[in-house]
């Protein structure tokens, strides 16, 4: 393993996820020298604040099955509290009290994270395709490399999180785990531990005595088909990261004690070219 190449890390945002534990875990990591950035979600807190203000959270389905947060200017601004707001805050707060020098960022900040917004989204509803057109959302394209390069030569920790910046300069909802995936390329990164509240990807989902240890790049269109869901995501971005040049992605489990070294040792899913 090449310990100067950098380690990109995205924690999720469900449910059960022990955020003290994978921050022990990040500030061992970089005392011992790593540059690593941590990227993070925070859907079910979102899903919570949505629900507690009387805006439950609504989703789009894809035609071809991708499941989205339907995210209208309303949505942005609670998805942008508790992302760039809640989360972002009270993880820098815990790299902080643990003596590591942590700045966060949301993808708009330096235009950290860019890619155009959507026009309109093609979804699925009873049955029917319909255009959605007041959907602030997106895709990552490009990664500002050199600010996370600035703040990491000057021993700083970055702690990023959507919303991204859009091309005309938007706030947009983009999918946490493909963004870091992009960022991990962008880098030149080792490794890309995706952690979240399973143990990797399960075969037949939710038995967690079906793990699936090993898949190889090429296997992954078929891995696609045992993800439901937000999973396909974490397939799709496990695929960009290791075509953008990362050497490998592991899934693993956010719930245990020691969830990103325990991870970079290979327990959970590893994805490798
Ligand atoms: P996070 O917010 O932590 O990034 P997501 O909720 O987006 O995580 O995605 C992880 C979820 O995907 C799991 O909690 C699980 O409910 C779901 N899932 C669907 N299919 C699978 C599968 N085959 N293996 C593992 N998890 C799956």
């Amino acid at each position: 393993m090449d310990i100067t190449r950098p380690l990109v890390v995205k924690v999720g945002g469900s449910a059960g996820i022990n955020y003290d534990q994978v921050c022990d875990d990040v500030v061992d990591l970089v005392k011992a020298g790593r540059r690593l950035v941590l990227v993070h979600g925070g859907s079910h807190e979102t899903n919570q604040l949505s629900a507690q203000l009387g805006k439950p959270p609504r989703f789009l389905i894809s035609p071809q099955g991708y499941t989205s947060r339907y995210t209208d200017a309303e949505t942005l601004d609670i998805f942008a509290m508790v992302y760039a707001g809640k989360m972002n805050t009270r993880i820098v707060e815990r790299l902080q009290k643990r003596g590591v020098n942590a700045v966060g960022l949301s993808g708009l900040d330096g235009r950290l994270l860019e890619g155009p917004r959507k026009a309109s989204v093609r979804a699925v509803v009873d049955g029917r395709q319909v255009l959605v057109r007041d959907d602030f959302t997106g895709k990552v394209e490009r990664v500002n490399a050199g600010l996370l390069n600035l703040l990491l030569d000057h021993g700083y920790t970055p702690v990023v999180s959507p919303p991204a910046c859009s091309t005309e300069g938007e706030a947009i909802n983009v999918d946490g785990d493909r963004a870091a995936a992009m960022i991990a390329a962008a880098l030149g990164a080792e490794q890309l531990i995706i952690l979240s509240n399973v143990p990797g990807l399960l075969r037949a989902f939710p038995d967690e005595d079906t793990l699936i240890p090993r898949i190889r790049y090429a296997e992954l269109e078929q891995a696609l088909g045992f993800a439901e869901g937000r999973m396909k995501k974490k397939v799709l971005g496990a695929a960009e990261a290791i075509a953008g040049g990362v050497a490998q992605v592991v899934f693993g489990d956010a719930r245990v004690p020691q969830p990103i070294r325990r991870a970079m040792a290979g327990v959970g899913t590893v994805i490798a070219p």
